[in-house]
């Protein structure tokens, strides 16, 4: 038997051990080349918008481009892209470290950050070992649990929209996986470092709080990754593709005590950190230490942001307050009839969820892309 098969044997007897029948083995083992896919999923409505010339306010990216100088990073390692990456890695690693006060061994790069949260549904949780997610929140998490045949608990948001974790905990006491994501996307809202300190201090032993920091440098809010220095048992998402503008470039970020990322490398071992482009890499390197170009970035966000909410005050129409680049608007109708009537406006606006029928999610764009959102309100009489 070669070394591979050995290690795709050792991963089906795990999997067998660990509730699976058989005939899901295949849908488990293949999740890990599917979670790019599932990205790209996500993502396809905007790139189909940007062929239109629409005004893409729909999908959390960010209005503009990778900073300066990760920008100028990236060009310069195209020279070099004949070589394998190396100490880029190494590099990436020990600046996340230094931002965050973590030891460099706790930081793991990857394409983006829905590529390990599937790997980390996958290895926590199981049919006996359930997920646990606030309602509404984004569903990549839950997407790949339920295609694993693995139970999912859906506990609303409290009155002021945080993760209600006493509910989450309680809704599943024995889960694989408890997911928070702050701010909560589509909310925008923060939920507090002491919660996710008791839910961590009262979770099952064994068990994984899945931090979703995806947003966190749109808010002012203290991250959570001193959770993960203190050897809890947490794992910090982080992702490039929001405020650094790198959705395309692909880079993201994991921090959490090195043994509890090493498990989910059972099937494809290093190969996962292996495969980063370099320059997207030096990007979010040179990208992540440029505090006052970060702040700028996002106190633009909020200025944009804060005219468009007024304008909404002033006509009486409710929304979350926001502590990221979007914001959920009640519209007290169907929410895609009024998605649609944007869009003949040309102004691509977010979508609703299942629990918010009357809510629409819009992403905040440049000051140009918001007054054409500011000027579709006014006509379309909202
Ligand atoms: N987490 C949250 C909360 C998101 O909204 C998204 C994407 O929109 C992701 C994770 C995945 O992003 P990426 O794979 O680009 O890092």
């Amino acid at each position: 038997m070669t070394a591979r098969a050995e290690l795709a044997d050792e991963a089906c007897s795990d999997l067998i051990s660990r509730g699976y029948s058989r005939r899901s083995l295949g849908k488990v083992l293949s999740l890990f080349a599917a979670a790019p896919a599932l990205g790209t999923a996500l993502a396809a409505p905007a790139a189909a918008q940007a062929a239109t010339g629409m005004v893409l306010i729909g999908a959390n990216e960010c209005w503009t481009g990778p900073l300066a100088p990760g920008a100028s990073a990236a060009a310069d390692a195209i020279a070099t892209g004949n070589r394998y990456t190396g100490s880029q890695r190494d590099a990436f690693a020990k600046a996340v470290a230094s931002v965050e006060g973590v030891p460099a061994g706790h930081v793991m790069a990857w394409a983006g950050s829905s590529d390990p949260m599937a790997r980390i549904i996958v290895t926590y949780c199981s049919p006996t070992r359930g997920l646990v997610v606030a309602d509404p929140t984004f569903e990549l998490a839950e997407s790949v649990a339920r295609y694993i045949g693995v139970k999912v608990a859906k506990v609303p948001l409290k009155a002021d929209y945080g993760h209600n974790v006493k509910a989450m905990l309680a809704a599943d006491p024995n889960a694989g996986v408890y997911y928070i994501c702050t701010p909560n996307n589509p909310s925008a809202t923060l939920t507090s470092l002491p919660d996710v300190e008791w839910l961590i201090a009262n979770k099952p032993a064994g068990s994984i709080v899945l931090l979703d920091e995806a947003y966190i440098h749109f808010s002012e809010a203290r991250p959570g990754a001193y959770l993960a220095a203190q050897g809890k048992e947490v794992i910090v998402l982080r992702t490039f593709s929001k405020l650094f503008g790198m959705a395309g470039m692909r880079l993201g970020a994991t921090i959490a005590r090195p043994d509890l990322m090493a498990k989910t490398l059972r099937y494809d071992g290093m190969m996962a950190s292996y495969a980063l482009p370099n320059p997207s890499l030096v990007c979010a390197t040179a990208s992540l230490t440029e505090a006052k170009l970060i702040k700028a970035r996002r106190d633009e966000m909020i200025a944009v942001r804060t005219k468009s909410l007024l304008l909404l005050d002033k006509r009486g129409i409710e929304h979350v307050p926001s502590d990221a680049n979007f914001f959920m608007v009640d519209w007290k109708k169907p929410a895609k009839e009024v998605q649609a009537a944007f869009a003949k406006e040309n102004v691509a606006i977010g979508r609703s969820w299942p629990i918010w029928p009357t809510r629409s999610r819009v992403t905040v764009g440049s000051a140009a892309e918001m007054a054409a959102f500011d000027a579709a309100v006014v006509k379309l009489n909202l």
